[in-house]
């Protein structure tokens, strides 16, 4: 009974969230759901970081087979999911170097973290609606955007990405350590 009331609160998302958005698909073998100080719920890599069977690339010089290379880890999640921040950063400005282009939705945003003498831009595409201004602390837990399908043919989900401060997406790193995914 309880699960029937919250899930229909507006804007609430069960945990074990499962209506799958018939646009998702899974570019990996990987069927672990995960939890994450950066969502809600528990959810699934939709396409991995690296050289990816995933048709929406570039064929890139790293990868074998023509593929092409995905700079960030995408994950499955309903549109509306809660996005928080998974650790603390200042918003950039959406015109500082290394502006996101259209295909990370309408309104892309980057925090700036500092953890261990390493800043990094950690991007967050896809996002329809953002609670956080450019300039703004945002503190680990905040909450500071909703999934969407912005710029997304293939579903709504988060790409998580992240970069070497001021670069494109020719200076995204390996983000799977920032996202911290834990298996539900
Ligand atoms: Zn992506």
């Amino acid at each position: 009974m309880l699960a029937l009331v919250v899930g229909l609160l507006p804007g609430a998302v069960s945990p074990a969230d499962a209506r799958p958005d018939p646009r998702w698909h899974f570019y990996t073998r990987d069927r672990t759901r995960y939890v994450s100080p950066w969502f809600a719920g528990a959810r699934r890599i939709m396409v991995p970081y690296g050289c990816t069977r995933a048709p929406y690339y570039d064929p890139d010089p790293r990868c074998a087979h023509h593929r092409g290379f995905h700079h960030g880890i995408d994950v499955a999640m309903p549109c509306g999911t809660p996005l928080y921040a998974g650790r603390r950063g200042r918003v950039l400005s959406p015109s500082a170097p290394g502006r996101p282009g259209p295909a990370y939705g309408v309104h892309p945003f980057r925090i700036r973290s500092a953890v261990g003498g390493h800043v990094r831009d950690i991007l967050i595409g896809h996002a329809r609606r953002v609670y956080v201004q450019p300039g703004e602390w945002v503190r680990r837990g905040q909450l500071i955007a909703r999934a969407s399908d912005s710029g997304a043919p293939d579903g709504c989900h988060l790409h998580f990405e992240v970069r070497l401060p001021g670069r494109g997406y020719t200076g995204a790193i390996d983000p799977s350590s920032y996202l911290m995914l834990r298996p539900a």
